[in-house]
């Protein structure tokens, strides 16, 4: 493993695990390794960790304990939620989504329709942004779920999700919203949200990756994805990873605690990022509407040079980010957000989003801002692209053109 320092700067693809949660989560790993579901109390008291686990997470929603079902990750949680919108309803083949939704939901979706369901992937403005009255006339007789991200991952824009919630269930349809970028960022309460299923993802809020969750409203009609055992109520088969359950609970307090910081010091230290390089590097452009977005994501154009060398020479001086969207990077495909977004797969090529979070300082960010400019100088030099107009700058690097396809975040 490389010892040199690291400056990370993106935390929507994961977090560390703080150090608080990883002390919640040893003694599971190391003494308290009983099975929840045994009878006798070295596996039962696991149970009772399990539980009062599953009350944490639920007060991050405002959810009741009940309505909280763990999940592997957020990409189960979300194939969860739309299997079971399907199988609840038979007579309903339609699913409505979004252009811009995580993987976990495009792909499944692509998959559905290879199945003989009807997907429709609404498309966003310039900014991002969904068309609430298209969404709304979209939603048809035989609709079974309503699909809509509550943030996006690339760049950070906000979905009006109670609004959305409201225009669902006066057509009496369901509506599943991915929240995976939200704990800690936006205040969560599923009460005035009014979602019926709602995802999320423990990697995000600084626990272990492998634990996610599923939010049912209760009384919601509800098909298990993986049948087997009883745990989890019979909605969800598998014995319980206590460990990770336990560090999700401890983490979902830390990010009720840490609220205020990651509204105020890391979006000033985002916003000090953003204005920074949109006005010292020429051709530079924030996608994405300003507000409502996230207050850690900043997702910035850099025309005439490519993302994956951008990446490169930033790794090279232990500078973490990512390209618009980590699924496509290697596999030289623009992100799917960003084009849906209508920028040009010229432009798209050449984005980096910064996540911030809690564990960035100011110092930090004086790095990144001290390094970008010659950085982006350098290969706009070199590259052939950089003395072309974005639309002419398509051509990949020799690295990425071998590179494998890597997974979204
Ligand atoms: N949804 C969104 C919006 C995400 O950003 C991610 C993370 O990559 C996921 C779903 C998938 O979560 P996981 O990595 O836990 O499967």
């Amino acid at each position: 493993m490389s010892q040199q320092p690291v400056y990370y700067f993106d935390n929507n693809a994961t977090t560390r695990v703080a150090p608080e949660v990883v002390d919640a989560m040893l003694p599971f790993l190391r003494d308290h390794y009983g099975n929840p579901s045994s009878f006798y109390k070295f596996g039962s008291q696991t149970g009772r960790q399990v539980e009062e686990a599953r009350a944490k997470v639920a007060a991050l929603l405002n959810a009741d304990p009940k309505e909280i079902l763990f999940t592997s990750c957020g990409t189960e949680s979300n194939n969860a939620a739309l299997h079971s919108a399907l199988v609840t309803h038979p007579g309903k083949r339609h699913i409505l989504t979004t252009a811009v939704e995580h993987s976990a939901i495009i792909n499944h979706g692509k998959f559905l329709q290879k199945q003989g369901c009807e997907v429709t992937f609404l498309p966003v403005d310039a900014d991002g942004s969904l068309d609430l009255h298209l969404l709304d006339k979209s939603i048809r007789p035989d609709t079974a779920l309503v699909s809509v991200m509550w943030a996006n991952n690339e760049t950070g824009v906000v979905f009006p999700v109670e609004e959305i919630a409201a225009i669902c269930h006066s057509k009496n349809v369901l509506f599943h919203t991915d929240a995976t970028q939200v704990p800690g960022k936006i205040r969560m309460d599923v009460k005035a949200l009014d979602a019926d299923l709602l995802t999320l993802s423990a990697h995000k809020l600084h626990a272990p990756k492998g634990i996610g969750l599923l939010y049912v409203k209760r009384r919601a009609k509800f098909q298990p994805y993986l049948l087997g055992g009883h745990q989890e109520r019979g909605r969800r088969a598998g014995t319980e990873n206590v460990a990770a359950i336990v560090a999700f609970g401890r983490a979902a307090e830390l990010a009720l605690a840490n609220f205020q910081d990651e509204n105020t010091r890391v979006r000033a230290l985002r916003d000090r990022l953003e204005k920074a390089i949109l006005a010292g590097i020429p051709n530079t452009i924030r996608n994405g509407a300003q507000e409502p977005r996230l207050p850690n994501t900043s997702n910035i154009a850099f025309d005439f040079v490519e993302a994956e060398s951008i990446l490169l020479l930033l790794d090279q001086i232990g500078v973490c980010a990512s390209s618009g969207s980590a699924c496509t990077t290697g596999s030289l495909e623009p992100s799917h957000v960003l084009t849906a977004m209508g920028i040009s797969p010229a432009r798209a090529r050449g984005c980096i989003r910064f996540s911030l979070g809690i564990y960035n300082t100011g110092e930090e960010v004086d790095y990144l801002l001290q390094h970008l400019p010659p950085i982006i100088k350098k290969l706009r030099e070199i590259s052939p692209a950089g003395s072309h107009p974005p639309a002419a700058a398509a051509h990949p690097p020799s690295h990425a053109r071998t590179a494998s396809p890597r997974t979204t975040h």
